[in-house]
């Protein structure tokens, strides 16, 4: 495969797409021609950011690790193993549980890293020092295994940003603290990656918990993750100023985001003529979303998020309030009431109106938890907006009393 290449697979069966990619892209070559030995310790990073399973649209299917994991085996590879960390709030272990991970990686004889428990050592990514696990740095060959998918405060997220679950919790705190674009342009300069395969089968184009899947049916491969980032943006019709950690990456020298130099090579399924599936090369670009359908899709979760104060928050607790807000809108609860709601590291030992996570514990009204659980954010939001309308209420009363008297 080139560095400048792009191959798309469109179809319905999952794992056989992962394995033709594979294929297609003449992994078994690459591996040799940079490790010389079929010892080489090949490690894979699905992004498992918390236990939602891959039909919502935040995970990366068990059945492209499979396909990816069977190609690799057939070829004479047996050093394989598959690593993550979840994001903070979540545990690895329940990820893997019920994503399907446990189960599939056993059949197939492949350990699993839990890098939450993984040691770590100070990397210097193009000037920035970062701390990142050692597991994922002992790779003599790294496959990252992204979801392309939208993200509340990166607005998308996918090769270069999915490095982040190779990082201790600490570290990912520090990277919200410091503002997430910045770290995240630089962390694939100290951690390479050597091949990617992103999952863009039905995820979730709005969010990276997931929740609301889009069927797109397709994975993509690439070795250059700025440049699989950069094509991430074309298919969902972002602009690069809104996504500025591709081009911070670029700077850094992790690769190349000008996709009018890319080659992109499009495979569809069908089926062959003994009955089997078969890919074939294809001119046609199978129907994606529209910008007016995709701006659609993120309009609500746009507005909701403008009533929100957020300064250096965990993608675990930003991430659990604004569909929960979107949720209580679509139930009809007045959630303009909460505008300026605040949430994040910024505001702690702060004192302010309300706020939500155990940095916001110097609040008039705070909700606790680091995060706190979804649905007593649910329930204490939904508690709190009938609180202030019933306050609401009560001062316009006695404000009209007061006129009267
Ligand atoms: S409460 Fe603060 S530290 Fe904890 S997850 Fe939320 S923003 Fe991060």
């Amino acid at each position: 495969m080139r560095d400048h290449e792009i191959i798309v697979i469109y179809g319905e069966q999952i794992q056989n797409m992962a394995y033709e990619i594979c294929r297609q892209a003449g992994l078994k070559e690459m591996i040799l021609g940079k490790c010389s030995s079929y010892e080489a310790k090949i490690i894979l990073k699905p992004n498992l950011l918390g236990p939602v399973p891959a039909s919502e649209g935040a995970t990366t299917h068990p059945e492209i690790v499979e396909g990816v994991i069977r190609y690799l085996q057939e070829a004479g590879f047996r050093n394989l193993s598959v690593c993550e960390g979840s994001w903070v709030g979540d545990k690895t272990n329940d990820a893997l549980l019920v994503c399907g991970y446990d189960t599939m990686l056993k059949r197939l004889g492949v350990p699993f890293v839990d890098l939450q428990k993984d040691k770590s050592r100070l990397v210097d990514c193009a000037g920035m020092k970062i701390r990142i696990c050692e597991e994922p740095l002992s790779a003599d060959f790294l496959i990252n295994l992204p979801v392309m998918k939208g993200h509340c405060q990166t607005r998308m997220t996918c090769a270069l940003k999915n490095m982040k679950g190779c990082i201790p919790n600490p570290e990912k705190r520090r990277f919200h603290q410091i503002g997430l674009f910045e770290p995240i342009g630089h962390l694939s300069a100290g951690l390479h990656q050597d091949f990617i395969l992103t999952d863009s089968i039905c995820s979730d184009l709005t969010f990276e918990d997931g929740g609301n899947p889009v069927a797109q049916n397709r994975i993509f491969a690439a070795v250059d993750p700025v440049l699989n980032d950069a094509y991430c943006l074309q298919l969902m019709h972002l602009d690069e100023s809104e996504v500025p950690y591709i081009r911070i990456a670029e700077q850094c020298g992790v690769g190349m985001a000008d996709l009018s130099r890319a080659f992109v090579r499009i495979l569809k399924e069908g089926a062959g003529e003994d009955g089997k599936v078969c890919y074939e090369n294809t001119e046609a670009f199978p129907e994606r979303m529209t910008h007016s359908q995709m701006k659609e899709k993120t309009a609500g979760l746009i507005h909701v998020s403008e009533l929100v104060h957020e300064v250096d928050s965990c993608s675990a607790c930003y991430g659990r309030l604004v569909p929960v807000l979107r949720e209580l809108e679509d139930e009809g609860v007045s959630v303009e009431r909460l505008r300026g709601i605040c949430i994040g590291q910024g505001f702690r030992g702060k004192g302010g109106r309300l706020g939500i996570g155990s940095c916001t514990s110097g609040f008039e009204r705070s909700l606790p938890g680091c995060p706190p659980d979804e649905e007593k954010m649910k329930d204490w939001l939904c508690q709190l907006v009938k609180k202030l309308g019933d306050e609401e209420k009560k001062a316009g009363s006695s404000g009209e009393n007061s006129l009267q008297t």
